[in-house]
């Protein structure tokens, strides 16, 4: 509303936080917004169902198939991508009214998703969050123990190949501690 300074031109206005999946993107998140409730989140189209809690509008914007056809048909996707079974996707219009406006802007994506912004976006600040450790993410993955071995191998397998894509990132932020990365990712985005 033009209280805050408006960035130095040049400056990266548009940042994508992805990650391995399990690696803790949306508690980061959540995390930092709970203090900073002004730091605009794109809300995602997806085909998912809401989990318990979950509002329309809010957390998601929950479209059956053939709706989110049609946004993609009508490019109104800035990226989207198949993640287990759903889509998901962000709105384009409302990002880019936002970096119009000069105001920040963040995007909690997968690690295709954030590929496809890097391609149409490349001013945007590419941001990894890395697990403390290997075994940690182990940890988060095979979880409870509810899972098959055979899951639990083809997820290990999946959260290799997406570790490696740390080095297609401008920045790595590494979850030790959600207080710590949530600072540094609010220093980031100002
Ligand atoms: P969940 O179903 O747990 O809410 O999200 C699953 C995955 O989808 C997470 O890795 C999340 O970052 C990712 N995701 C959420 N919204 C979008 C989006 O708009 N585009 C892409 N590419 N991934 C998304």
């Amino acid at each position: 509303r033009g209280t805050s300074p408006v960035p130095p031109a040049g400056q990266p206005r548009l940042t994508v936080l992805s990650g391995p999946s399990g690696v803790g993107k949306s508690t980061v998140v959540a995390h930092m917004r709970k203090a900073h409730p002004e730091v605009w989140l794109s809300v995602s189209a997806t085909t998912r169902k809401p989990r318990p809690g979950e509002r329309d509008g809010v957390h998601y914007f929950f479209v059956d198939d053939e709706e989110f056809d049609k946004l993609v048909a009508n490019g109104e996707l800035l990226e989207w991508a198949e993640f287990a079974g759903n889509r998901y996707g962000t709105p384009r219009q409302a990002v880019l009214d936002r970096l119009a406006a000069g105001e920040p802007v963040l995007l909690e994506i997968d690690l295709q998703g954030a590929r496809q912004v890097r391609t149409s976006m490349p001013e945007a600040l590419l941001v990894f969050l890395a697990p403390p450790s290997w075994e940690e993410l182990v940890r988060r993955l095979t979880g409870r123990g509810t899972e098959s071995p055979e899951v639990i191998e083809r997820r290990l397998a999946a959260a290799k190949v997406e570790l490696a894509a740390e080095s297609e990132f401008d920045v790595t932020l590494v979850n030790t501690s959600v207080e710590d990365v949530a600072r540094e990712l609010l220093a980031l985005l100002r």
